[in-house]
């Protein structure tokens, strides 16, 4: 396996890690809007707004490292949102 086979396989888990936690976040927000009856102004003490704020920023942080994660390892090209790439779309270098 080749440095930058091993860079892709690296990649590739922590660009899965980066969806699962996002999705977590959203499952559990999702938990507990559904357990506050009636319209939201606040969640476990915390004015809406606040919360509306952070998940903004989570949702730019995540764009942002997962723009700079999910690039090919031999020419730093960017891939597309599969996570399975035989081949860089871009110079073709055989990523598995
Ligand atoms: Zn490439």
């Amino acid at each position: 396996m080749r440095a930058f086979q091993r860079e892709f396989a690296a990649r590739r888990r922590r660009q899965i890690l980066i969806t699962a936690l996002f999705m977590v976040l959203v499952v559990v927000l999702a938990i507990l809007r559904r357990n506050q009856p009636g319209p939201v102004t606040s969640l476990m003490g915390v004015p809406i707004k606040w919360w509306l704020i952070g998940f903004f920023a989570v949702i730019l942080v995540a764009v942002v490292v997962s723009q700079r994660n999910w690039r090919c390892p031999a020419c730093g090209g960017p891939l597309s949102r599969r996570l399975n790439h035989e081949f860089c779309p871009k110079c073709g270098a055989s990523l598995q």
